[in-house]
């Protein structure tokens, strides 16, 4: 019984009497009540009537997740909380991750990458990567036949676990792929990735993508279910914060001038002046990543914003000073600060680059919160983009959002109502002319945050991918 309301830890599982590798992730049950005070008036109603009727069809089945990491990475952290609703509900949800050895990994990166249309490391997806894939998957699957009942519903995410497709169907579970990566007009490194994977996915008896334009030509329509990712709002990166909490956050970690509580971590900052409390803020927060484009940020902040308005701009990123294992991070970090040190110094003195603390989740988290409440504008200029949750986020805490029209932020914006979006990210001149929109006009940028919070409420909680998994899953029984 997994009922272990501890939602941190894992446990390894007993198959067929001995110790195997994959792993159990033990989950609280969170009741949805909590959604009550949070959503639309009609809307509790509907997703307890939903709930009632789900338990019912749910009744003697368990619902299996299967996954590669418990911890750490957008998927896990999404899960989590979902599948602590699914049990709070009365689903019997539950979590394992699958193990492999470092060549596994290699080719289920190079296959993420290549979903994504990048190269990656470039290395070939032939018979001889096929053959490891399966051969830890094969491995895998034998331990989840053992704990996998008929009748069951069996939801695989992501490459990693699309081998296991046609042995968990001869268990006679019902079994759903679920494709968290996706790109808005496939290339040609792309479809090598659905090619490798397609002789699996075509036997699921459902595939799950996040937009429409993500899924691959070959799949059969009538399969395929459209659910896009959601945000927990009761986590620590999204929950409510007062004023008070969020200035001394920023105090105490040395993001704005001032005494905060002593305890945080400090963030790593390249800038001339800490901010004070009174500087309206235009924040982009994103890994140091080139499709997030830090570059393109600053400089578009620099040329088209700072000389006209008294705004500052933050770009806040993981501190991949910390971490050995992100050395592409580093290099997209050393290219921003280098930048930073040729700026004009009126310009420079306007820009801060932050490193945030990576060594607790929970902090990192309460801080990327406190940065979000605390922006006049927030940005994402990324130029590629899954879904992108840092819009979510910040559209949830009521802020005017200026992002790219690309992957799931153009489901997220509508233009004009909920933020605004920038047909062409590359333009800097039209990203600084949408920041200075809403810096000039503070009355137009709280009517976009508010439009932009009720947006999240009624489309991107984790109580809508619980209905829609819900109806999913009624479709297949
Ligand atoms: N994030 C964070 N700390 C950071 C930078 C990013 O917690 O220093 C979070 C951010 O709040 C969001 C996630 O990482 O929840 C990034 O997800 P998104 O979909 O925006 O982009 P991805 O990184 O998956 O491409």
């Amino acid at each position: 019984m997994l009922a272990v309301p501890d939602p941190g830890r894992a446990r390894r599982v007993r198959a067929g009497g001995v110790d195997v590798t994959l792993e159990l992730v033990t989950l609280g049950a969170t009741p949805t009540t909590s959604f009550d005070g949070v959503l639309a008036p009609a809307q509790p109603e509907a997703l307890h009537a939903a709930e009632r009727l789900g338990r019912e069809k749910l009744a003697g089945r368990r619902v299996w997740n299967v996954n590669s990491t418990a911890q750490g990475g957008g998927v896990a952290e999404m899960l989590r909380p979902l599948l602590g609703y699914a049990r709070g509900v009365g689903v019997d949800a539950r979590w394992a991750v699958i193990e492999g050895e470092p060549a596994f990994f290699a080719v289920t990166k190079r296959l993420h990458n290549r979903l994504h249309g990048m190269v990656g490391d470039g290395g070939p997806l032939g018979e001889a990567e096929r053959a490891i894939y399966e051969r830890a998957l094969a491995r895998n699957g034998e331990e989840l036949a053992e704990l996998v009942a008929p009748g069951d519903i069996v939801m695989l995410h992501d490459p990693q676990t699309a081998g296991l497709i046609p042995r968990l169907r001869e268990c006679g579970a019902k079994v759903v792929w679920r494709c968290h990566v996706g790109l808005d007009v496939p290339n040609e490194l792309a479809r090598e990735a659905w090619w490798f994977l397609e002789p699996y996915v075509l036997r699921a008896e459902a595939y799950v993508f996040s937009r429409a334009a993500f899924v691959w030509d070959e799949l059969d329509p009538a399969r395929r279910a459209i659910i896009a990712p959601s945000i927990d709002v009761f986590a620590p990166k999204n929950r409510e914060l007062a004023t008070h909490r969020v200035q001394q956050i920023l105090a105490a970690t040395g993001l704005r001038a001032g005494r905060g509580e002593p305890g945080w971590r400090p963030v790593k900052l390249l800038e001339d002046q800490p901010l004070t409390r009174d500087d309206r803020v235009v924040l982009q927060v994103s890994r140091w990543d080139s499709l997030k484009d830090p570059v393109g940020v600053i400089q578009g902040f620099a040329e088209h914003v700072a000389g006209r308005s008294d705004a500052h701009l933050v770009y806040a990123g993981p501190d991949v000073t910390a971490v050995a294992d992100d050395p592409e991070g580093a290099t997209v970090h050393a290219h921003a600060c280098e930048l930073w040190r040729r700026l004009p110094p009126a310009a420079r003195a306007r820009v801060h680059l932050a490193l945030l603390p990576m060594a607790d989740a929970t902090e990192n988290a309460l801080i990327v919160n406190a940065l979000q409440r605390s922006a006049d504008v927030v940005v994402q200029k990324s130029l590629a983009e899954g879904f992108g949750l840092t819009v979510a986020e910040a559209m949830w805490k009521r802020r005017a959002v200026v992002a790219s029209r690309i992957g799931g932020i153009q489901d997220q914006v509508e233009h004009g109502v909920s933020g605004l979006l920038l047909d062409d990210p590359r333009a800097l001149d039209a990203f600084g002319a949408a920041v200075l929109e809403l810096l000039d006009d503070p009355q137009r940028a709280h009517a976009l945050g508010e439009a932009a919070h009720e947006r999240v409420r009624d489309r991107y909680l984790g109580t809508h991918s619980l209905l829609d998994y819900l109806a999913l899953f009624e479709r297949l029984l």
